[in-house]
């Protein structure tokens, strides 16, 4: 199986919320969606970076979205008591159930 880990900190000088934490997600996807939008010229403005600068900034946003959403799982683990290894566990077979993911037997 193909996987991509990343490791990213428990922020330490921000005290979050379920619904702070959902705010930002729902921003950061925002910022994410803004700079594929410019990539493509969506919102009709000229675009004038070039695609490494446009590039970078997807991959900056994109590491927004993945520390918010760390951020939430710590604030579900220590304040809402769930068992993310258990959730992790449950999406697996989802994946699996609903056909993007398949193992291989040599996986
Ligand atoms: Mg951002």
């Amino acid at each position: 199986m193909n996987t991509k880990s990343i490791s990213l900190p428990k922020l330490n000088n921000l005290n979050p919320t379920l619904e702070s934490t959902a705010l930002k997600l729902m921003e950061e996807a925002g910022e994410l969606s803004a700079a594929i939008g410019k990539f493509r010229s969506l919102s009709g403005e000229k675009v004038t970076l070039d695609q490494q600068e446009i590039t970078n900034a997807i991959s900056r946003e994109l590491l927004d979205v993945a520390q918010t959403a760390i951020t939430m799982m710590f604030v579900l683990e220590e304040q809402w008591d769930v068992d993310l290894a258990e959730a992790l566990s449950e999406h697996m077979n989802k994946l699996i159930k609903k056909g993007y993911l398949t193992l291989d037997m040599n996986d």
